[in-house]
């Protein structure tokens, strides 16, 4: 009877207690395992996860997909070559160009709107203007760009890398980006330093007034190396400069105003200028004088005439050092944007 009480103890014992206790020893180092598992896949997850990040911080190429024009042509003006390359990739050429790596990213977020907004409109607008090509390189003539290779002789060559990543980014978080007005891609002027204001464009090229491109005010282009600059002539070089496009130039100097500032423009740009006998617009005064805007003044100093000029470029769209500004202050690169463009959207082209 003992035996078979022994038995049935260890029946019950092996067929339940035991398998009781595996199931639950199981259980817990299966939870353990779960936990493990998911500590594992979260330490597996995590490499991934920043590699996925820093992938979105240097992707090597954008890969939006544009309703037309995924690949552009390019003219190199110097070698009379036209390239064919991915829309997106002429950007980083064109931003890395246009604007200082230094800059915000915001900044250079907008730059690369406005730059790829260009290029449309380029497109679509003016598309014959170089035979088989899209674009050219000359800042001049289209926008400014650079090779990679070229710009990294450039650079430090410690900030190379670095640089290079922030301009891929600018250009690749604004893939497909463009600005419109009316639902139309908006002619995207820019230039270096409004000068604390920028020029409506009607002031600059006349005929079609952009509603887009007006007269607006921003803070902070003081603190950049653009805004002030300085140019002087002797008399007999500023009358000799002007002779060569007007060579019936004759000034008095000894009458009290033998220069002359004759009309401003609404955001106190010289819109004409007297020299002598000759009356001229002060975009000609600009080129012929090689000043860096048409906001500037005149002062007399011995022999010595000194046009001391405000702010760097035509004045018209976004201003660069501008942007970079807003960007300080913390606006975004679609504040920047409407900031300087009025009434526009950022749409996805
Ligand atoms: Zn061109």
């Amino acid at each position: 009877m003992k035996k078979i009480l022994t038995y049935f103890v260890a029946f019950i014992f092996i067929f339940f207690i035991l398998p009781a206790i595996c199931t639950k020893t199981l259980n817990v180092s299966s939870t353990n395992e779960i936990i493990k598992q998911e500590d594992s896949s979260n330490t597996e997850n995590e490499p991934q996860d920043n590699a996925k990040n820093s992938q979105e911080e240097t992707p090597i190429t954008s890969t939006y997909d544009y309703r037309q024009y995924n690949t552009i042509k390019l003219l190199h003006t110097s070698s009379g070559e036209i390239e064919e390359l991915p829309l997106d990739e002429y950007l980083y050429g064109v931003v890395s160009a246009e604007m200082p790596a230094s800059y915000e990213i915001e900044a250079l977020k907008a730059q690369a709107t406005v730059a790829r907004t260009y290029l449309i409109y380029q497109i679509q607008n003016n598309g014959t203007k170089h035979e088989n090509a899209n674009i050219c390189d000359s800042y001049a003539c289209c926008q400014a760009w650079i090779s990679k290779e070229d710009r990294f002789a450039k650079w430090e060559e410690t900030q190379r890398e670095s640089n290079w990543k922030k301009i891929v980014q600018a250009v690749n978080e604004t893939a497909g980006k463009i600005i419109t007005y009316d639902g139309q891609p908006i002619n995207a002027f820019f230039h270096s330093n409004s000068g604390g204001i920028t020029e409506s464009s009607v002031n600059i090229w006349g005929g079609i007034e952009y509603p887009y491109l007006k007269s607006v005010e921003t803070s902070g282009e003081e603190a950049y190396s653009q805004y002030s600059s300085e140019v002087s002539f002797t008399k007999e070089e500023l009358v000799n400069k002007i002779k060569e496009t007007h060579s019936d130039i004759q000034v008095d100097w000894n009458t009290e105003n033998p220069i002359q500032i004759e009309e401003y423009t609404d955001s106190g740009r010289v819109r004409t200028i007297r020299f002598g006998n000759i009356s001229i617009a002060g975009t000609e005064a600009r080129t012929i004088l090689g000043l860096r805007s048409t906001n500037f003044v005149i002062n007399y100093q011995d022999n010595k005439i000194i046009f001391t000029v405000t702010g760097y470029g035509h004045g018209v769209g976004m201003s660069q050092t501008g942007a970079d500004s807003l960007a300080k202050q913390g606006s975004s690169y679609e504040e920047i944007i409407k900031h300087f463009y009025t009434g526009v959207e950022i749409t996805n082209y």
